[in-house]
């Protein structure tokens, strides 16, 4: 069945349900174009990269010229210089997992969410001798994507590894290892609450009915294991595919969902606390199974991707995607594509529009109160604020704190932004003129040094000193590694440097990121990712031959729209239909896409 036809149908059956009646036209937004739509090639920031070269390269394309062709993504905006931009050295250990020269290599491995203290808890259990070592510390778990994981029933009090465990579900199926499938039950509240902030799986579930979109498809998955992944993996499910799935990261499976969605049927390896031996014992589980081979890998961070790649090579011949999620899984897919080693095509999810801005603006509109609230109590209401940068990032943080009755300062090196910054009523200053004054600082630049020795010095009592942007860079937190200064560790994730004078500052998550270290992501934002995803693995799961060649795509932004307009109905957003009239005054198909791929929202 094409996708087309898949996506029609859907749109055909809830109509009611989505704005735009529409969403989904016979010239369906998962359908490529052949031509222009594999980025790895059109990088602008790749040496030798010809339709990047050119600034006419930008697509010729008008908005709404009716065509596909028109979803030829912009080379300015290319996946691979974005995803550069946040992948992080720091965390990742360093290293890609695919060398300058092309070959598969092994790298060191950081988690991505530093939960400090589980870790030391975690460390000091005996370690299992005698097991089958299946690594050297070589995941590449990606440091830059998200898991609301807070596990309510985390049971370290039994110390059984689940490796060791024998359960079964009620329906006396096994195939699966997590820490305690009695807690299914409140896993399954967990994931009821999940799906109220995922209203665009859930409707496409419905609008599924009958069809099963993904029938036969056999998708086996690395990411966070919460409720919301548990959404997404019903949704598949729901779809017509077969789930196996392993957890990207040791310490955000929430238990409770892995056993609910053990208890229903699904065969999951993951838990809390995972060792890295067992990290890749549960991705090992999910595909080296008799009877049963993927045809389809959902992957967050690559290391599922590099596992196939690297033990079972020959399971290619059967996968017709890979979907990945993160930053620096899609930057390592480049890199394979780049060496010519890529051996399906695989869609970067991270790039979409919907995505991008939902992470940076929205998402870190709600979580940089979360996470000082969380970590100092702190009262916003009057205090002096400093942000440096105001892009996305900053222009959340900034939203958040006015509206919470702080005083805002931003900092700027660019006159676009820092025009806008003024316009939206801050005062913009520089760091210097401010930083003896302020109560909290906050760092969203992408950059490094932003707040060096300097200005942590000249910082008064009790300033709160946190970073929203680039991992560990922007604060130089190095230079606080000084005898003269005294760290005390106060509370998880926030330390007190003192000086000899007694003044002391207040260091969050050691300059890592605040909202990621110290607060939970909204569901809603993980929605929209999942629903990304979900779309995606449609799409080249029903492609048919040769539609995509071996190289890494971006979604269209037909889809985009089509993830927007199924948030829609949440907020009772009525959208408004072009007339016949206007889209031909506009040039627009009144089916979307609306803007041209350069438009910038
Ligand atoms: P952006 O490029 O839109 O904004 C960064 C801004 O900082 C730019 O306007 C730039 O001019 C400005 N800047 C650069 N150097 C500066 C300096 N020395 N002083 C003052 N301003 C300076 O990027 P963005 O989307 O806002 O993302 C910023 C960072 O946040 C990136 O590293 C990104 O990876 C990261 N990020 C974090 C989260 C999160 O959840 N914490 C989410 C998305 C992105």
């Amino acid at each position: 069945m094409s996708v087309q036809v898949v996506a029609a149908k859907m749109a055909e059956v809830e109509l009611k349900d989505v704005p735009t009646g529409k969403d989904l036209p016979a010239d369906s937004p998962m359908t490529p174009t052949s031509e222009g739509k594999s980025l790895g090639r059109n990088d602008p920031h790749e040496a030798g990269s010809s339709a990047a070269a050119s600034p006419t390269a930008e697509p010729s394309a008008k908005a709404g010229e009716g065509s596909l062709g028109l979803l030829t993504p912009n080379p300015a905006k290319m996946p691979q210089a974005s995803a550069m931009k946040r992948s992080d050295p720091q965390q990742n250990g360093g290293e890609a997992f695919v060398n300058r020269d092309g070959t598969v290599a092994e790298a060191p491995r950081m988690k991505k969410i530093q939960f400090a203290d589980q870790k030391q808890e975690f460390n000091k259990r005996p370690s299992k001798i005698g097991r089958r070592s299946l690594s050297r510390s070589i995941s590449q778990s990606s440091t830059d994507s998200y898991s609301s994981a807070a596990s309510y029933t985390d049971s370290s009090d039994d110390e059984t590894s689940p490796r060791d465990k024998q359960q079964k579900n009620s329906k006396g199926n096994g195939d699966f290892c997590i820490k305690n499938i009695k807690q299914a039950d409140f896993g399954r509240r967990e994931i009821e609450i999940a799906e109220q902030e995922m209203p665009a799986l859930m409707a496409l579930r419905k609008r599924a009915q009958g069809e099963k979109p993904l029938a036969g498809a056999k998708v086996v998955g690395c990411t966070h294991i919460t409720a919301q992944t548990a959404v997404l993996m019903e949704t598949l499910s729901a779809l017509g595919a077969q789930c196996r799935w392993a957890a990207c990261n040791i310490y955000s499976t929430q238990n409770e969902v892995a056993a609910a969605l053990a208890e229903g049927g699904f065969s999951v390896f993951a838990w809390k606390g995972e060792s890295e031996d067992d990290f890749w014992w549960c991705i090992d589980r999910c595909v080296n199974v008799e009877g049963w081979q993927p045809n389809m890998i959902l992957d967050d961070g690559g290391d599922l991707t590099h596992w196939i790649y690297k033990k079972y090579p020959n399971m290619f011949k059967k996968i017709k995607g890979i979907v990945e999620e993160s930053v620096t899984g899609v930057h390592r897919l480049y890199q394979l594509s780049k060496a010519g080693k890529l051996c399906v095509p695989a869609m970067n999810v991270n790039d979409s529009v919907t995505k991008q801005k939902f992470d940076n603006l929205y998402c870190c509109r709600e979580s940089i109160l979360d996470g000082l609230k969380r970590t100092t109590d702190v009262m916003f209401g009057g205090k002096q604020v400093v942000v440096c940068g105001y892009g996305e990032v900053g222009k959340g943080c900034c939203a958040a704190l006015k509206a919470m009755g702080s005083i805002v300062y931003v900092t700027e090196i660019d006159p676009i932004c820092a025009l806008q910054a003024c316009m939206d009523g801050f005062r913009l200053v520089k760091l210097n003129e401010v930083i003896r004054q302020v109560d909290i600082v906050i760092t969203c630049t992408g950059n490094k040094n932003v707040v060096v020795r300097e200005y942590l010095d000249r910082m008064k009592n009790g300033c709160i000193v946190c970073n929203m942007g680039h991992s560990n860079t922007e604060i130089d937190v190095a230079s606080l590694r000084t005898p003269e200064l005294t760290w005390e560790r106060v509370r998880s994730q926030v330390d007190h440097v003192i000086w000899p004078d007694g003044k002391r500052i207040v260091l969050l998550a050691e300059g890592r990121l605040l909202n990621l270290s110290c607060s939970t992501v909204p569901t809603f934002v993980l929605s929209i990712t999942a629903t990304t995803q979900a779309l995606a693995l449609i799409e080249l799961y029903n492609a048919p031959e040769g539609r995509y060649k071996q190289d890494v795509y971006l979604l269209p932004k037909k889809m985009d729209e089509y993830v927007a307009s199924l948030h829609l109905p949440t907020f009772d957003a009525h959208l408004t239909e072009l007339t016949d009239e206007q889209a031909k005054y506009l040039g627009l198909n009144k089916n979307g896409p609306f803007k041209p791929n350069y438009y910038r929202y």
